[in-house]
């Protein structure tokens, strides 16, 4: 490794081992590096000729080595960023995306827009990412954040409690809609949507499969979960389901064949690309 370690010569030498496994290796670099100093960023690109000492060197070593093997830096370093707060990760849940911010918006625009009391239901909620974030910012909720993976809601229990929400938060283990005893006034979700074997290595080998893998053609979890919602949703409820980017002509039509009545829009993310569909029941 480098015999000079100062911080500079340390972010040369780490962004040069990932430059071959990533197409940020230097804010990977420094995103490690304040993890192991315990600095904000501003330091840690302040400080460029202050010394590493041996034993910082050594537990900077192995993350490094983790991201080269393409692991992502929320899992390495325990947390992610999600609308502004800070969501606890490991690998028994999906790392929180910026893209998914897109559905926390349409959600929070409902809301407003309804102005009453809302029971909503996050089918699938892994981190708790969405679910949290609606309680932390709506007022008048209660959110139903349903997962089948007992792991993933030993993840989401910590989120909720760090964000101070489990007044609001009810936590169920179950399949899909199937926990749900009374209809709710929204059902959000993040459904595993890919075809395992076109995705990203990185994303395959460590993020957990349960939270990806959409069936052979990506879109199973949708077709059983358009096909229970009906009946989970009251009269002017609104579905908002986060797609991949080429699934929105055909998540509408399946949205179209179980909510006939219901008016149906396509929504871009930040990158322009389609990303959530939303099913409104009856137009308000
Ligand atoms: N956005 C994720 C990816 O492309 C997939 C998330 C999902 O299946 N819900 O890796």
């Amino acid at each position: 490794m480098n015999d000079n370690k100062t911080i500079a010569s340390t972010l040369v030498w780490a962004t040069n081992y990932l430059c071959a496994v990533s197409e940020t290796p230097r804010l990977d670099a420094e995103l490690l590096l304040m993890y192991v100093l315990g600095w904000s960023r501003v330091k840690v690109i302040a400080e460029q000729k202050a010394t590493l000492s041996t034993a910082q060197v050594a537990a900077l070593r192995p993350l490094i080595e983790r991201r080269a093997q393409r692991e992502s830096i929320a899992y390495i370093v325990g947390y992610k960023e999600f609308y502004g707060m800070d969501f606890m990760v490991n690998s028994s849940v999906l790392v929180p995306r910026p893209e998914t911010e897109l559905l926390v918006d349409l959600a929070i625009q409902h809301a407003h827009r309804v102005q009453q009391p809302l029971h909503i239901a996050d089918i699938g909620t892994g981190s708790g990412c969405i679910a949290v974030t609606l309680a932390a910012q709506l007022s008048e909720v209660d959110v139903y954040a349903v997962d089948i993976s007992s792991d993933a809601l030993k993840v989401a229990a910590k989120n909720v409690a760090r964000h101070k929400v489990i007044a609001k938060v009810h936590l169920i283990e179950g399949d899909l809609v199937a926990p749900l005893k009374t209809p709710v006034d929204m059902i959000v979700s993040n459904p595993p949507y890919t075809i395992l074997s076109e995705i990203d290595a990185g994303v395959l080998e460590h993020e957990p499969h349960l939270a990806l893998d959409g069936g052979v053609d990506g879109f199973a979890v949708y077709r059983q979960l358009l096909a229970d919602a009906p009946s989970k949703l009251g009269p002017d409820g609104m579905v908002l389901l986060e797609i991949g980017a080429t699934q929105g002509a055909e998540v509408m039509a399946l949205a179209h064949a179980h909510f006939p009545s219901a008016q149906i829009t396509l929504h871009q993310d930040l990158a322009g690309h389609d990303r959530v569909v939303r099913i409104q029941r009856n137009t308000r």
